[in-house]
C-alpha cells in the first residue's frame, strides 16, 4: 500500500521535468545559493580549522621549546651527534623530568660532560643527560630538548633527564645543587605543563637506586616535592 503511494509520488516530480527545462533549473539553484544554514554553516568549518590549527601549534609548543629559549642561567654545552651519548634521536613527547645522581662523588659537571663526550671516541657505554648540575650550582645542558638522551632506560623517550653532582658516596646534594634543580624543574614544569607528580626519581621510573640519598631518605624527597610546589623563581617576582 505504502509502496504504491510512495510510487505514486514519485511520478509527480517527473512530471515537472518539462517545466525545468523552461527555466524551473534557475529557479531552483537560486534558492538553494540562497540557503539560510550555508554562511553560518561555512563559518562555523573556518573557525574550527582555524581553532585546530592553533591547537597543533600549542602541542608543538609544548613538545620541544626553541633552544633560544632556554634561560640565560643554563650554560649550553651541547654534546656532538654521536652514538653512544647524544643519538639524535627525536624527542616525541615529554611526560616527565627524572632526576638523577652522577654517582661519582666530587666530580663536577664539566668533568661529567666530558665523560658523555668521551664516550663518543671510547665507545665503552650509552649514556648522557639532557642536563648536569654541579657542586656550585651550576647548569649546563649536553643533549637539545627535542632529542632524547640515554638516562633513564625506557623512559628516555618521553622524559628528560637531569643529573646531580654530590660531594662524597652518601648522595646528598649540595645547598646550591639543590637550589638550582628546584629552579630547573620548576621552569621544565612551565614549559611542559608538567605536574609535580610527573617529576620524578631514576628510581620511580626503574627502581635503580638512584639518586641514592634522595631513595634512602624518601622524607628527603617528598620535601623536595614540598619545595618544588612552593617554589617561585626570582627573577619571576
Ligand atoms: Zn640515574
Amino acid at each position: 500500500m505504502t509502496q504504491s503511494a510512495s510510487g505514486g509520488a514519485r511520478l509527480a516530480p517527473e512530471s515537472d521535468v518539462p517545466r525545468r527545462s523552461r527555466g524551473g533549473k534557475r529557479v531552483a539553484r537560486r534558492r538553494r545559493d540562497s540557503s539560510p544554514f550555508r554562511l553560518p554553516l561555512i563559518l562555523t568549518g573556518v573557525v574550527l580549522l582555524l581553532l585546530a590549527v592553533k591547537g597543533v601549534q600549542v602541542l608543538l609548543m609544548n613538545r620541544a621549546p626553541a633552544q633560544a629559549d632556554v634561560p640565560e642561567w643554563i650554560t649550553q654545552e651541547l654534546l656532538e651527534v654521536n652514538p653512544y651519548s647524544r643519538p639524535g634521536t627525536p624527542l616525541e613527547q615529554v611526560n616527565g623530568v627524572v632526576v638523577h645522581y652522577v654517582g661519582n662523588p666530587g666530580t663536577t659537571a664539566e668533568q661529567n660532560r666530558s665523560y658523555f663526550a668521551g664516550l663518543a671516541q671510547t665507545g665503552e657505554t650509552y649514556a648522557s643527560s639532557h642536563f648536569l648540575i654541579g657542586l656550585e650550582g651550576e647548569i649546563i645542558q649536553c643533549v637539545p630538548l627535542d632529542e632524547i638522551a640515554y638516562c633513564t632506560s625506557q623512559r628516555n623517550v618521553d622524559t628528560i633527564s637531569i643529573e646531580c653532582c654530590h660531594p662524597d658516596a652518601e648522595g646528598q646534594f649540595t645547598q646550591a645543587t639543590y637550589d638550582s634543580l628546584l629552579r630547573l624543574v620548576h621552569w621544565l614544569q612551565e614549559e611542559y605543563r608538567l605536574s609535580s607528580d610527573q617529576v620524578i626519581r631514576h628510581y620511580d621510573a626503574t627502581g635503580k637506586e638512584c639518586p641514592l640519598y634522595y631513595v634512602e631518605h624518601p622524607e628527603a624527597w617528598s620535601q623536595f616535592l614540598d619545595d618544588l610546589d612552593a617554589y617561585s623563581d626570582p627573577a619571576e617576582e
